[in-house]
């Protein structure tokens, strides 16, 4: 007569071990629960008669998700000789520009002049003469020089163009990266509840 080998019990697949723990612990939990919430009692925690435990599956998960932003602005330097580009060409759209391989998930942050919108103009702040009088000695170039901020000149570097006379105006792109995260608790238990 053929022999069968013993049919093995099927793993249970669908419900993994839940260890128990024991009324101390769960009563711990239940006081720390109380301590969270500013207007809740501990005594139901504390003197409770607990009569029943039971064991439910509770899933934490954290959802991250990595964006990248881009936004573009005026912005301007000193100008020191750079390229002069503005006009040549059609400005290409901030999503067209190359910017680096961002590293995932790592907060970054890019700025990249935007080809084609750099122009060189007369510094705003000292209409392109490259020095402002000085605040202290209204000009005059008379306060002390230990305690003059112009050392007698009367005058100082212009702090916009910084004495260069003319500024690089051109459009900043700006390249962001960042991680947004949500954390979740999802249990068997809401299920059973609600
Ligand atoms: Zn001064
Ligand atoms: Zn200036």
């Amino acid at each position: 007569m053929p022999t069968f080998p013993a049919v093995q019990p099927e793993p249970a697949l669908d419900q993994p071990h839940i260890p128990s723990i024991s009324e101390n612990t769960a009563r711990d939990a239940l006081l720390l629960f109380v301590k969270s919430k500013c207007c809740y009692s501990s005594a139901p925690a504390k003197d409770g008669v607990i009569t029943n435990m039971e064991a439910f599956n509770t899933y934490r998960y954290r959802l991250e998700t990595f964006t990248e932003s881009r936004s573009t602005e005026w912005s301007h330097e000193p100008y020191t000789g750079q390229t002069v580009d503005a006009y040549a060409q059609q400005p290409p759209g901030p999503w067209d520009i190359p910017a680096k391989t961002p590293q995932f998930f790592l907060d970054d942050k890019q700025f990249i002049k935007v080809p084609y919108t750099s122009s060189v103009k007369p510094c705003h702040n000292c209409l392109g003469i490259g020095r402002k009088p000085c605040k202290d000695c209204a000009g005059a170039g008379n306060v002390s020089i230990l305690h003059g901020s112009c050392h007698g000149q009367g005058s100082r570097q212009c702090d916009v163009c910084k004495g260069k006379q003319q500024l690089l105006v051109y459009i900043k792109l700006t390249v962001k990266w960042c991680i947004l995260m949500k954390n979740y608790l999802a249990s068997l238990a809401n299920a059973i509840v609600s």
